[in-house]
Order: C-alpha cells, then sequence, then structure tokens
C-alpha cells in the first residue's frame, strides 16, 4: 500500500521548507530566503510515532498580487493536494494573518482533505499561544503554534497529524484479523502454527506479505478470517544456515508492526527470558494487542498452585503487556489451542473499540473523586479539565490538563487502572496523551471556568469541539 501524502501548503516565506526538513529530519536541506522561490513538488520522507509518511513541500502558493488568486494556484499545489490525505497550512505566526492566508484558507475549507494550521515562527511558549490564536479566524480549527526553526510544538502537530492519516496496514477485507506469532527459537511457535492449522480445517491457502518471502496464511474459523503473519518466517529458523541462536529478532518486530494482535509464545519450562521481556516492550510500544500464550504445558510438572505462581511471574516479568490475557496451552497435546482464536477475537474487539466522550469523562469524574491528583510543594494542584478518545487501535484518550508535569506515574497509572476497571480494553494497551492546555484557550470556550475553585478539579464536557 502506498505510504499516505502530506501536503504543505502557505504562502512564500512562511517557512514551510524550514518546517519541512524539520519534520523529515534533514537539517541540511537547502532553504531558499528569497520570496516566491518556486521549487519542484519533491516528497520526502518522515515518519511519527509508528507512522511513515511522505511530506510534499508544495513549494509555495505562487500568485500575483495584481491578479486573482484562484487561477494561479501552482497546479503542482493542487495536484499535490489532490492525492494528499491531510495538508497542514502554514501561516506565519509573526506577521499574523494576511489576506493570502485567508483566500488559501477558503480555498482549502472547500477541498474535502483535512487540515491543520501551523502558525510558524512561534518560538516563544507564551507569545506563541497569543500569536497562534489569531489564526483561529482561518476558520480551519485549532491553530497549532511550532516553530520550524526550534521544532517546538511540532509533536502536538504530528500527533495530531496521525489521526488524519489512513492507516497503512489495514488491508480491504479490514474484518480480518492479523495475528503474529512470535517468541523466541524452539518455544514452539511452528508446533503452535501446525496445531492451528490442523484445528481450523478452512486454510484458504497460503499467500504472499509484503514481500515475496513473507508468507502470510489465511485461516478461517466459522465467519472470522484470520492472517497469520509471516507464516514463512516462523518455519523458516529451520534453515541451518541460522545457528541455534539465532532470533531474527527485526522479523519479528516487522511480524508485530503488521499485525493487530501478537501471540507471544513463552517456553512453560524455561519462564519469561530477556528476549521474551524484549519482544513484550515492542508490542507494547507498537500499540498491539497481545495474548502471552504459555506453550509446553504439558511438559511442566504440575500442582495446584503452579498455574498460580507462573500468573504472578508473568505479571512480574512482562508488565509492560501486564493487560495481556494469558492462556497455558501445549501444541503436541493441543490442549485449549482452540481457546486461542477466543482470545484473539475479544483482544481484536478491544483493539478497536471506541468509547464515547461522555463515558470517559464518568469515568474520569469517578476517578478524580477517589482520589484528586498531586500537589507540588508550591501548592500547584494538576487538574483534568477533559478527556476524549482520539483514537483506536489501540484506543488512545487525550487528556487535556493544565499542565502534564504535574502528573507522576503514579497518578497516571491509577488513571490508566480505572480505565480499564470500568470500562476493559482486555488484552489491548490502552494510551493515555496528557495534553497540556493554557487556562486562556479553556476559558474562551468556557467564560466560567475562571471563577471555579483553583483547587477543585473540574471536567469540562467540552465534546462539541471534537
Ligand atoms: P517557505 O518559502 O515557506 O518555504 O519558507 P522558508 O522555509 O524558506 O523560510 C522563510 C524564512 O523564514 C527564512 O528566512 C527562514 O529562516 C525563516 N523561518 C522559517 N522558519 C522559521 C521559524 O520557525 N522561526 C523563525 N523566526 N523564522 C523562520
Ligand atoms: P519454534 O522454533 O518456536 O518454531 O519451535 P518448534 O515448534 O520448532 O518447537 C521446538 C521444540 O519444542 C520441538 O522439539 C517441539 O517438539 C517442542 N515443542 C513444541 N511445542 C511443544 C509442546 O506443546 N509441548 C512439548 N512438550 N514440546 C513442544
Amino acid at each position: 500500500m502506498p505510504l499516505p501524502v502530506v501536503a504543505i501548503i502557505g504562502r512564500p516565506n512562511v517557512g514551510k521548507s524550514t518546517l519541512v526538513n524539520r519534520l523529515t529530519g534533514m537539517m541540511d536541506a537547502i532553504v531558499h530566503d528569497e520570496p516566491g522561490v518556486t521549487r519542484d513538488r519533491t516528497y520526502r520522507e518522515a515518519f511519527w510515532r509508528d507512522r511513515d509518511f511522505l511530506v510534499v513541500d508544495t513549494g509555495g502558493l505562487v500568485f500575483d498580487d495584481d491578479t486573482d488568486f484562484l487561477p494561479l494556484i501552482r497546479e503542482q499545489a493542487m495536484l499535490a493536494l489532490a492525492e494528499s490525505s491531510a495538508a497542514i497550512l502554514v501561516v506565519d505566526g509573526q506577521s499574523g494573518p494576511n489576506g493570502a492566508d485567508e483566500t488559501i484558507a477558503t480555498w482549502l475549507r472547500q477541498q474535502s482533505v483535512p487540515v491543520l494550521v501551523a502558525v510558524n515562527k512561534c518560538e516563544s511558549p507564551d507569545q506563541g499561544l497569543i500569536q497562534a490564536a489569531e489564526f483561529w479566524r482561518l476558520g480551519l480549527g485549532e491553530p497549532f503554534a511550532v516553530s520550524g526553526i526550534h521544532g517546538n510544538g511540532t509533536g502536538d502537530l504530528l500527533d495530531e497529524l496521525l489521526n488524519h492519516l489512513p492507516s497503512t496496514e489495514i488491508v480491504e477485507e479490514s474484518d480480518e484479523i492479523r495475528v503474529a506469532i512470535v517468541g523466541r527459537p524452539n518455544v514452539g511457535k511452528s508446533s503452535l502454527l501446525n496445531a492451528f492449522v490442523g484445528e481450523n480445517r478452512a486454510i484458504v491457502s497460503p499467500i504472499s506479505g509484503t514481500t515475496r518471502d513473507t508468507i502470510d496464511m489465511i485461516v478461517e474459523r466459522g465467519e472470522q478470517r484470520y492472517r497469520l503473519i509471516d507464516t514463512a518466517g516462523i518455519r523458516k529458523k529451520k534453515q541451518v544456515e541460522y545457528g541455534p541462536e539465532f532470533f531474527g529478532i527485526n522479523r519479528s518486530f516487522k511480524a508485530i508492526r503488521r499485525s493487530d494482535v501478537v501471540l507471544l509464545v513463552i517456553d512453560a519450562l524455561d519462564g519469561v527470558t530477556e528476549q521474551d521481556q524484549k519482544l513484550a516492550g515492542r508490542i507494547a510500544e507498537d500499540g498491539r494487542a497481545c495474548i502471552v500464550v504459555v506453550n509446553k504445558w504439558d511438559a511442566v510438572e504440575k500442582d495446584s498452585y503452579t498455574i498460580y505462581d507462573y500468573d504472578e511471574q508473568l505479571k512480574d516479568r512482562l508488565h509492560f503487556t501486564d493487560w495481556a490475557e494469558t492462556i497455558y496451552v501445549s501444541a503436541h497435546t493441543g490442549q485449549r489451542v482452540d481457546k486461542i482464536l477466543d482470545l484473539v477475537d475479544t483482544a481484536a474487539e478491544q483493539h478497536k473499540r471506541r468509547v464515547s466522550t461522555s463515558v470517559i469523562n464518568e469515568v474520569l469524574e469517578e476517578a478524580l473523586s477517589w482520589h484528586t491528583p498531586p500537589t507540588t510543594r508550591q501548592g500547584r494542584q494538576g487538574r483534568i479539565y477533559y478527556g476524549t478518545q482520539v483514537t483506536s487501535q489501540p484506543p488512545t484518550i487525550a487528556l487535556f490538563v493544565n499542565d502534564p508535569k504535574l502528573f507522576n506515574d503514579n497518578f497516571r497509572r491509577y488513571t490508566e487502572r480505572q480505565f480499564r476497571q470500568h470500562l476493559g480494553f482486555s488484552g489491548t494497551p490502552l494510551k493515555l496523551l496528557w495534553r497540556g492546555k493554557k487556562m486562556r484557550e479553556l476559558d474562551r470556550t468556557s467564560p466560567n471556568r475562571a471563577t471555579k475553585n483553583k483547587n477543585e478539579s473540574v471536567v469540562l464536557r467540552m465534546s462539541a469541539r471534537y
């Protein structure tokens, strides 16, 4: 699937190239100082978090002041926009909005592409917010104060941008669940794969994955299709050119990245090793759903405490994925192998889940009534204004707060636990984004806000904006 394209639009000299260089991480690229320098449409690769995309610098909407604007929009910019998933309109925060910005904004509002407004040259955090606020009037939503030169604000801009990019990984038949089976060598991945294939006779056919030597396999159970990712990789280690120590961790990482749900296979006889922890860390980082599959359970001598001890060990040693369900199986005897797909179904469902803003704020209100956010020695207390789910796969909730630094890890964990306790999310990571919002931005939308008791943690309902 081609990478999504992001068009950078704006009048000349607002700092588009500088911003593109910042987004694409090539600070050595040439920036032309002369206004109106025309440049060809060039695509640059960029990534943010786990997403790759292309940035196309339209080279500036070059126009003559003495003619109408629209016919003179550079054809390249038009073409760039037509193929883009999102556009960033760059404006100059130091000079403020001008007529050209407004004309471009009016035109962009008529297009179907989502547009983010980057108010560039906002080096000073406080001043920047005021400068950025001027651009609300473009009618394109919340302006982001950024500095292409210093980089500040670009993280928030990119976070928001990702919400507008189509997933590169979702295949057309989107109701198929992509399952990666990962684990160290010899934990029993290929045995499990065979057990799966045996259990689920309705194999369609091996089909090729992203590259020629990654073979995916489709398994069906009832109405549901599962794509087992990179089954060639699982079998590959049989080739002797790799020593027994060869882990193929990069191959595992790639499989994780392509999956919805990861089966992290652990050898019951060995317990959790450092390599297992590394995989768990990557699964959590990539935001994939996960099921911990403890294999070779037939070979473990058991008494009535064994499972309990195992659960404890897993919780302790696999804390990155402590939200994952665990299942104890044997690929040899087939014990519980058929239950794995039940867990996959649940995890995939939770991974895709969306919760309404009102429910999120009810949970927050409840959580805050039991446990108020920490206060610094200087008496500053963390305040959560409101929360809203910004995306799924994995479920990601943005919490708008007075200052993210006031929320320590303990409180963050508490909040996540509250969400899990009230809303479930079993088997999937849950991401909480702690976002600082300046009071004056809130005051604009809520005139009564300033009169509230300063020590109170108030959850404001502002779902209308989202
Ligand atoms: P473009 O024509 O929109 O691509 O703009 P450029 O990237 O060529 O930048 C135009 C001018 O603005 C140059 O003189 C840059 O040094 C300056 N500039 C770009 N980004 C920033 C910024 O973040 N802060 C400040 N203060 N100046 C910037
Ligand atoms: P892979 O490297 O992870 O694909 O592991 P394999 O499927 O090749 O299995 C490695 C070894 O573990 C083989 O000798 C298997 O017979 C053995 N094995 C796999 N699954 C089980 C199981 O459920 N129980 C027992 N006792 N041995 C198993």
